[in-house]
């Protein structure tokens, strides 16, 4: 068991959807949250990074910022999703271990796995089998993070933990309409077709794909538990371990939404990786489980981006 009590926790990527769930859910703890804006610090720039790190001493490192992005940002970006990502990442990992920094929490993505790897994925599924194109560059940058903290942890008798997980929706998301994951774009699209009494909403795709979709919320309780409780490598899984269509994801958002109109699919769109869910027997034997149901979860999503909806669906 690791102790979080009196420690000093610098999450980087405090404001995105992940690490504002890890701020919020790490607020009872004892310990002092550390974070930087990125106005003031671009973690790209090794030389700022190594000396605010210098300056700041962290016990506990938790890697939440990310480029990130729907199928469509990720195969129209492709470059900046591998130099961002791996800039971040290694100049954190590397400050981190010129600092001493007791613990590293590194956040890749299920994506990392081959496209045709069998289900339910298993972490030693890892670089068993080619990637999926659509984010090859974010899912090469993600590996290389994962092996980087494992190789630390080799060579430097470091303890960086690495989780991987699902595809996640909840506060915060992003809605741009054509960057988003599918979650945050469907929930605007539906709404905005509520508003203006659209008679179809357009889904991308065949809406056959298999999806493990997982609150935030969620995601962030297995940060800080695995902070704790793991110490092990090389990874562990994270998600609901439960799979949905697109299709029928769709008519759920449709249905939180309240929307009446039609869903087509854009064929001419997209699939990606035809199913992807995780196994996550390994974290869920060391104490963790998801509590969140998706509807229960998109629910209270939806109710936040409307409280929200004339500053985040600009
Ligand atoms: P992925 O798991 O990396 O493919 O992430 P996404 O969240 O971008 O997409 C998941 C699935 O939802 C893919 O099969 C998409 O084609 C499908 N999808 C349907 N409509 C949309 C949409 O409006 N935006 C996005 N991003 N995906 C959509």
């Amino acid at each position: 068991m690791y102790e979080l009590t009196g420690k000093r926790i610098f999450v980087a990527g405090h404001g995105g959807m992940v690490g504002s769930a890890i701020m919020r859910t790490l607020a009872p703890e004892d310990c002092t949250l550390v974070t930087v804006e990125r106005d003031d610090l671009d973690l790209r720039n090794q030389a700022r990074v190594n000396e605010w790190m210098a300056t700041n001493k962290p016990d506990v490192v938790i890697i939440a910022a990310a480029k990130v992005g729907g199928i469509y940002a990720n195969n129209t970006y492709p470059a900046e999703f591998l130099y961002d990502n791996l800039m971040i990442q290694s100049n954190v990992i590397h400050a981190a271990h010129q600092q001493n920094v007791e613990k590293l929490l590194f956040l890749g993505s299920s994506c990392v796995y081959p496209k045709d790897a069998p289900q339910p994925i298993k972490e030693e599924y890892l670089l068993g089998g080619a990637l999926e194109p659509t984010n090859k560059s974010y899912a090469i940058a993600k590996i290389a993070g994962l092996i980087m903290c494992a190789s630390y942890n080799v060579q430097h008798k470091r303890d960086f933990i690495s989780l991987m997980p699902t595809n996640l929706y909840g506060p915060g998301d992003n809605y741009h309409p054509e960057n988003a994951h599918v979650p945050a774009a469907l929930l605007r699209r539906f709404h905005e077709a509520k508003i203006n009494n659209s008679p179809v909403v357009h889904v991308w795709g065949s809406g056959q794909p298999l999806r493990d979709f997982m609150h935030v919320d969620d995601l962030a309780r297995a940060c800080v538990f695995a902070l704790k409780h793991y110490n092990e490598m090389p990874f562990l899984n994270v998600g609901t371990g439960d799979e949905i269509s697109i299709a029928d994801f769709a008519a759920l958002v449709s249905d939180v939404v309240g929307y009446k109109g039609a869903i087509e699919f854009d064929r001419t769109k997209p699939d990606g990786t035809m199913r992807k869910v995780m196994d996550i027997s390994k974290i869920q034997n060391l104490g963790w489980a998801p509590n969140i149901g998706l509807r229960q979860g998109l629910e209270q999503t939806y109710e936040i981006y409307c409280s929200d909806v004339y500053t985040v669906a600009q």
